[in-house]
């Protein structure tokens, strides 16, 4: 702790880069490192040496070391060693606090992955309470806490790049449920006169990540998803999936706000077809004017960029440190 204040390590523990970070918000990031997924002992052991260099070195150093940007905590100077760290990890992932399991990668195809006790090295390694959930779980609870999501409980929270998924913020925390919520994975209207491209999931073929992720994108037209111009009949069908989501939620979880975020979302004129298309398939028979007249203001990009993830394990880490 640090003049009383603790101070947290968030893990944006991704399949292709890990970003760890050490402060307590948006405006306070005192060190932050990135570097690719290589094998988990290799890679979680640069989480460790990240925040043990930190707490011994003091945060200004490594800040500057990491090849940050932006003001150190002069307070850091003493050295800052997290009071709890938080993870949001790619997976799946075992959430069950009952499990022998929990804080696990379960079932991923990435090799050496499956079966790794992320949460469990880093606790004992760290000596620290370590909360742990899933990737969009984080990114959702970041942008419920600092971003688009304030004050917007219910809250939901999609991802749309290389896979999809969602996580929905209920009462302050992440909904987890049986397992966790797995939104991309929902069936939508598959027109195969329309669109005969027959998906791309390994369990469900035409699921939403199979017809709508990047990947299946670059499958169905044979060109990378951010290569499709605007006007490309890609964007339309791709709004119409995306739709069907949207208006399935706004019917199952009443969210508040839903937050579009992911490398897919940046595709030219995506959202205005998406909340068009949205509004339609609601057919007005939801009449809250959030949806009926406001739906620019409903489907939104994330209000902290790129940051939602690691800045969301942040506020998973200081929830980790309250519930002790
Ligand atoms: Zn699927």
């Amino acid at each position: 702790m640090v003049g009383g204040e603790a101070v947290y390590g968030g893990v944006e523990a991704g399949g292709t880069k890990f970003v760890c970070c050490l402060g307590t918000g948006p405006d306070d990031i005192r060190a932050e490192v990135r570097f690719p997924t290589t094998t988990p002992e290799e890679t979680l052991g640069r989480v460790v040496a990240f925040f043990r260099e930190a707490a011994g070195r003091g945060a200004a150093s490594a800040f500057r070391e990491a090849g940050g940007s932006g003001a150190a905590s002069a307070a850091a100077a003493e050295g800052a060693r997290p009071a709890a760290v938080g993870v949001a990890c790619f997976g799946p992932v075992d959430l069950d606090p009952a499990s022998a399991t929990y804080g696990h990668i379960t079932t991923t195809p990435k090799p050496g992955w499956a079966g790794t006790d992320v949460a469990g090295v880093l606790r004992a390694a760290l000596g620290v309470p370590v909360g742990f959930d899933t990737d969009v779980n984080g990114a959702a609870l970041g942008e419920a806490r600092w971003g688009a999501g304030q004050g917007m409980d219910p809250f939901v929270y999609v991802t749309v790049g290389t896979g999809i998924g969602g996580g929905a913020i209920v009462n302050g925390a992440p909904l987890h449920g049986l397992v966790h919520p797995e939104m991309g994975h929902v069936r939508v209207r598959h027109d195969r006169g329309l669109d005969p491209f027959p998906g791309g999931c390994p369990f469900h073929d035409d699921c939403l990540e199979g017809l709508a992720s990047g990947p299946a994108m670059e499958r169905r037209w044979g060109a990378p998803a951010q290569t499709l111009p605007a006007g490309h009949p890609a964007w339309e069908l791709e709004a119409s999936y995306l739709a069907e989501l949207a208006a399935g939620l706004v019917c199952t979880l009443s969210p508040r706000r839903i937050v579009f975020g992911g490398g897919v979302m940046a595709g030219p004129g995506l959202f205005p077809m998406m909340r068009q298309r949205t509004r339609e398939l609601l057919a007005g028979y939801v009449s809250s004017p959030a949806v009926t007249d406001r739906i620019d203001d409903y489907l939104v990009p994330p209000g902290l960029g790129e940051r939602s993830g690691r800045l969301g394990a942040l506020a998973l880490a200081e929830a980790a440190l309250a519930a002790g």
